[in-house]
């Protein structure tokens, strides 16, 4: 048994946002919640015991990469993921298939370096191609990060030395194709490891082996995530196989672990409708949302109508989404739970995320950019409205002289304090669901100048 319920505690009057609580066999989250991604089980920059610290109720680990490094196996040997990475509360794996994408069509085409899932609101503002990424740390570019980090991991781990140069000097051609790095069949995917250049083969049984290897509570269904590029025909072709790797996943998944269905189709309405209607037919414990969904923010809540009124109560998690506008609208939609790599990533960045009360905006992405010369003497905290540990005790000077000084404690201070702002941003929601005042929250925040 795997000890998981999930039930709705109160629904918005005007929109269909709703508030629940999810119950699994190590805690409870209250929804809605925006899980953060542990790729390689850590929040990168991050202690499990910062997770506890802000209050973190569950994250987000991602099986393709714990695979292959250190193993699952190992993990399993060493007591599951939770012992692993010293963190007892509830953790989410995705399946692997989503590196069908991000190592395949995506970075073939680029759509994955480049890491908006939008291909037409690409560099639309400054810092507009930071990524919403499912649960996939390790197709980014990280210019400060790269130097430190990039050169451990090739040390520790080997191979791609070549590749890592590149990257790590920023030489690396833009647009130019690469490599399509996996093979993808009816009976499951093959991928080019970018660590050693071996191939791994995966299909709906094996990552269900790793995914119980590693014990998250937690698990996703095996499928394959299409491009905002497919076309028609490929996209129907990859929704059918998702589904027989549905009915697989559900027949060899470990029963302890509750299992979330993923609905696929592209933007394509007919195939939308075909695969919600499938996967809600099947025993899964929640729903979750993945695949292209479209080429801009009206595409993706065009998805989420055609889908989301086809659901019925289980749980409801939107894959790879965490921009603060897409936060507001998709809960106004229904959507429970997300994941997404962006708020930690853009800490890293350099990005630091502001409350309307501070002045962040939906122009400014309610962000800050630490780099700027302006906040040089800037002795205020990075948000003033914040209470996070890193705004209670540093001013925006200082984090700009730790970031331009290439300091290494920069990034744990910016990570503390966009997380704990995304947190502290999705109780405020739940808790203006429970008060009949999600719309007005909303307003307040999409409306601000
Ligand atoms: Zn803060």
């Amino acid at each position: 048994m795997s000890g998981f319920s999930f039930e709705v505690l109160d629904r918005d009057q005007v929109s269909n946002a709703r508030a629940g609580l999810i119950k699994t066999r190590r805690g409870d989250i209250q929804t809605p919640y925006l899980v953060p991604v542990a790729t390689l089980g850590s929040v990168r920059a991050l202690g499990s015991d910062d997770l506890v610290s802000l209050g973190v109720s569950c994250a987000l680990a991602n099986t393709y990469h714990l695979h292959l490094k250190p193993g699952d196996e190992l993990i399993r040997r060493l007591g599951g993921l939770h012992r692993f990475m010293g963190f007892s509360r509830p953790l989410f794996t995705d399946s692997g298939g989503f590196q069908a994408f991000s190592l395949g069509f995506g970075r073939e085409h680029n759509i994955a370096k480049i890491g908006n899932i939008f291909p037409q609101e690409l560099n639309l503002i400054p810092g507009g191609n930071d990524c919403q990424q499912q649960g996939d740390e390790q197709c980014e570019e990280e210019p400060l990060e790269s130097e430190i980090y990039r050169s451990n991991y090739r040390k520790s781990y080997g191979g791609g030395a070549k590749e890592g140069s590149k990257r790590a000097d920023g030489k690396g051609q833009k647009n130019a194709r690469k490599e399509n790095l996996t093979k993808i069949t009816d009976q499951g995917i093959s991928f080019k490891s970018m660590a050693d250049g071996a191939w791994h083969f995966l299909d709906a049984e094996r990552s269900m082996r790793i995914q119980s290897n590693l014990g998250s509570d937690i698990i996703m269904s095996f499928d394959e995530c299409t491009s905002p590029l497919s076309d028609y025909d490929y996209t129907k072709k990859a929704m059918y196989r998702t589904h027989d790797w549905a009915e697989e996943s559900i027949r060899y998944h470990d029963k302890s672990q509750a299992i979330y269905g993923i609905i696929q189709g592209g933007w394509f309405e007919d195939l939308r409708r075909t695969s919600t209607d499938f996967i809600v037919s099947q025993p899964f414990d929640g729903i979750a949302i993945g695949g292209s969904l479209g080429n801009s923010k009206q595409d993706m809540h065009q998805v989420l109508d055609w889908t989301i009124p086809r659901l019925d109560d289980r749980p409801r998690h939107l894959l790879g989404i965490g921009e603060i506008d897409d936060i507001f609208e998709c809960v106004a939609r229904g959507i429970d739970t997300f994941d997404c790599v962006s708020p930690t990533r853009i800490a890293r960045r350099g990005s630091l995320l502001l409350s309307p009360q501070s002045g962040g905006s939906r122009q400014n992405k309610f962000r800050l950019n630490i780099k700027s010369a302006r906040f040089k003497g800037d002795d205020l905290p990075v948000d003033p409205a914040c209470s996070c540990p890193t705004c209670c005790t540093y001013s925006r000077a200082y984090l700009r002289h730790l970031y331009v000084s290439r300091e290494l404690s920069y990034f744990r201070l910016a990570t503390l304090h966009n997380l704990h702002f995304m947190l502290r941003l999705m109780e405020s929601i739940r808790e203006s669901i429970r008060c009949g005042s999600f719309m007005e929250l909303r307003d307040r925040w999409l409306k601000a100048i």
